[in-house]
Order: C-alpha cells, then structure tokens, then sequence
C-alpha cells in the first residue's frame, strides 16, 4: 500500500466497541477493584509464570492448564488440539468456530521461557509476584502476558455467546526462544490444517512504548530482519613468538575486522519504515524531524540520514542492513605464533536482501582473499507483510480510545520472532498487542522481567476490543 493508501485508511473509522463501556461491571470477590475478567486474566497470568516453561522443562504443562480452562469455558473437544513432536513440547492449538464468513484469523504465541536462575534474580523468578505496580516473574513480559491476555478474551467472548464473522484460531507454541524445532514451524510443517489462516496477529513484536513513564507509541509488527551469522578465518604457518613474521594470523584478522567496523551498509527503506520515520517525524521537533522528513526523499538525503543513524543505534538498524563482530577466537600457546584466528560476525538483513548479497559485499568490505568467510546456520527468510487496512484502522481506533495522544505506526523489528515461518509460509503476520512496556527498560530474558499491572489490564481490554473488530461484520 502506498502513503496517500494508508492516509485515507488512517481515517476511515468502522465500529468498535468503546472499551470503557465494554468494561463488564461486576467486580470480583478477592480483588474486590477487579473486574471478573480481570481476576480471570489475573489468574491465567499467576497460572502461567508459575508453570516452569523454559526449555529442558518444556511447555506441555502450561498447555495443558490452558485445555482445562478453555474446556471449562465451553470450548468442544474437537476444537483443542494438543500437537507436537515430543510429550513435554506441546502446543495448543483452539478454533472459536465462527459464521465462516471470512477465512480464519489467527493469534500466535509463545509459551516457552528463557532460563531464569533464582540467585540472579531479586526474588523466585518462577513466583508470581504482585509489586509497586509490577507484575514479576520469568516470562511476564516475554510473553506470558500476552498468553493469558488472548486465553482470557477467547473465554470471555465465548461466555458473552459473542460469534465470530471467521474462525479464531490461537496457537500457543513452544521453543520461540530456543530455535526452530519445534512451535510454529513444527505445526507449518505437519499440521498446517490446524492453522491455516488469511492472515496471523503475533502477539508478540507490536505493542505499546511507554517513555519517561507516558505512552508515546503504539506499534504494529509488519516485518523483520533476518538473522545469518558468517565465520572469518585466517590460518597461518604459524612458528616460534621469538621469531615473528609480519604475516600473522591474527593481525590479519583484526585488519579484516577494523574494515568492516568503518564500512556502513547502504541505506534502503521499505514502506514500513517510510511509514514508521514518516510518522515518528510527527511526534519530533527540530533537526531530527527535518532529517526524517529529508530521508523520504528520493534519492535519501545522505547528511540527514548520516545524522539519524549516528544518533540512535535503533534508527540505524532500521535502515539498513547491519554486520558485526560478536565472537573472536586465535592462537593456541603464549610462545606461539598463531596458526589460526577467527570471528563470528552476525548479520542482520533486511527483509529484502540476500545472503549472496550480504556476503559479496563482506569478502569485498574485507579485502583479503586469505580470510575465509563462510556462513553459518541457513537464515529463515520471511518477507514483509504488506499493510492490511482492517488490522490498521482496528488498531488506531483503539487506540485513540484508550490512549489519545498516541501515534500508531507500523515496524519493521529489528530482531527475529515466529511471525517469519508463517510470512515465508505465504500467511502474512501483524505484531499487534495492547500491552504497552517502558522502551528504557527493556528486562525480557533479563533479572526481575516485570510487566506494570495498568499496563496489562488496558491490554487484556484492547484486545478483547480488537478481537471483536477484526471478526464483526462491518
Ligand atoms: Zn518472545
């Protein structure tokens, strides 16, 4: 979709429940200032952090808790599926059968954990813990909010006799953290029936940003950078440290490194990042927002766009592809010198470019025939997920309810999550969530992860909103 597109969506408005007044008036016993729905997505929540999910334990268990309530809400037999290549490594998978007006939607996520260990943490990171505002536990904000946000919502728009325009399809997957065996390329590859869809909402990837404690943007995931890591290596005769040679392994190494440290790859944006620095130009003042105006232009204003990339690492991830040295290995005695000396230097691709490409541009970037550069793992390529107008309008309009002031943009991330699988699977993926998080402290696979307690209510409420407007007639 091209700008002057996305203008006219950006104003076209369709129905949508006003969260506020959809807000169910009952309140719980125990928590007597929560709603029943917020007890009940409380209660998921609590259920799911202290479900041990990380990898040598594996996700079944956190599965199987949801089967018995989404069972108890109502939901048939025949429409959970409990699927995987091992017992302790299952996913879940629910239909919400729907009118079958439209073709499924469907809502990923994922219920695996990274490691969390008890003497690095503050506290148990498998204890869920209530605090100053703050949800704490392993897997709060990474992303066992976003779990029992769409598992509270499919239970209460079930009990609310609410039917869909098209079947709600929610996968809850396993091992997003720890590779690719399993989760969602497992279901694409052996039960692609269960989760066909015309297009998927991640859970994870969108979101809101909260800086300097106020909510500033919302984001929505449209694509992703694509992972590939190279190894450069330099081998050599080696001898005696007594006796050196200019010709050593590891200063042609580091001179192979130095090159590529002071080379940039060039500039090139997408119509996700146009749409992302166009927006994000709204909400800044003075030079940067002169210089993300000037970087629309075509050709790119090369000074402008130096400036922007020079002052935020993220701004320059966004608009190229990145390459850098993370591992460095060499020599094997002190008295010796070193017959072999490498690297590892991750890549970061942007949706559009190519292993070949990438690695051209290394052996010409480093200049020196004697420095091996091989690739790693095969990257998973997923291309970017055209702007779909009823996932952007839905998002804006909510919001502009829930949080006025807010810009809505789409984004490219600049690190790798599931939505790839199902873009390269032909499926196109939107990271929404309503969940807003502070983007200065950023504590996924980190000590004490938290999640603010405001912030995952208002989420829980946002999507029970967006599920209901991206399956109601209009
Ligand atoms: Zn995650």
């Amino acid at each position: 979709m091209n700008r002057a597109i996305l203008y006219i969506v950006f104003f076209i408005t369709i129905a949508i429940p006003n969260p506020s007044a959809v807000v169910f008036a009952q309140t719980s016993e125990d928590h007597p200032a929560l709603t029943v729905y917020q007890k009940l997505a409380r209660d998921i929540f609590h259920e799911l952090i202290e479900i041990n999910t990380t990898m040598n334990v594996g996700s079944t268990k956190a599965s199987e808790a949801m089967v018995m309530r989404l069972k108890a809400a109502g939901f048939p037999e025949k429409d959970i599926q409990l699927v995987g290549p091992r017992t302790k490594n299952m996913n879940l998978v629910v239909r919400y059968r729907g009118n079958g007006t439209l073709r499924p939607i469907l809502f990923i996520g994922h219920l695996d954990v990274v490691e969390a260990l008890r003497q690095d943490w503050s506290f148990d990171p498998f204890t869920f813990l209530e605090k100053d505002g703050y949800f704490y536990g392993r897997g709060t904000s990474d992303m066992k909010c976003e779990d029992a946000d769409i598992v509270t919502n499919l239970i209460r728009l079930k009990s609310e006799g609410f039917i869909p325009n098209r079947d709600i399809i929610v996968a809850l997957t396993e091992h997003e953290e720890s590779g690719d065996a399993n989760g969602i390329n497992w279901l694409l590859t052996n039960r692609r029936d269960l989760i066909n869809a015309e297009f998927a909402i991640n859970l994870e990837g969108g979101g809101g940003d909260i800086k300097n404690g106020k909510p500033i943007l919302m984001e929505i995931q449209t694509s992703e950078k694509i992972y590939v890591s190279f190894q450069f290596e330099v081998k050599n005769q080696g001898g005696h440290s007594s006796l050196p040679v200019k010709d050593n392994a590891i200063y042609r190494l580091a001179a192979g490194l130095t090159r590529l440290a002071k080379y940039d790859f060039p500039i090139r944006l997408n119509e996700t990042t146009r749409t992302f620095f166009e927006r994000a130009a709204g909400r800044e003042t003075g030079q940067v927002r002169s210089d993300m105006l000037a970087i629309l232009k075509t050709p790119v204003d090369t000074a402008a766009a130096n400036r922007l990339t020079a002052s935020s690492a993220y701004y320059n991830a966004l608009m190229r592809t990145t390459c850098v040295a993370t591992m460095l290995k060499g020599g094997h005695a002190e008295n010796a010198l070193p017959q072999t000396a490498s690297a590892i230097v991750n890549c970061r691709m942007l949706p559009d470019d190519s292993v070949e490409n990438v690695l051209a541009t290394l052996q010409r970037v480093v200049a020196d025939s004697q420095i091996t550069i091989t690739q790693l793992a095969k990257p998973s390529m997923g291309p970017l997920s055209p702007l779909r107008e009823d996932v952007m309008n839905n998002v804006e309009k909510l919001t502009k309810l829930m949080w006025s002031g807010v810009t809505v943009t789409p984004v490219m991330s600049t690190g790798a999550s599931d939505g790839r699988s199902l873009r390269r699977a032909g499926i196109p993926v939107y990271g929404v969530s309503g969940i807003f998080a502070d983007i200065d402290d950023v504590r996924a696979h980190g000590k004490d992860e938290r999640i603010g307690i405001k912030e995952f209510y208002d989420g829980v409420e946002f999507m029970y909103g967006f599920i209901k407007a991206m399956t109601s007639e209009l």
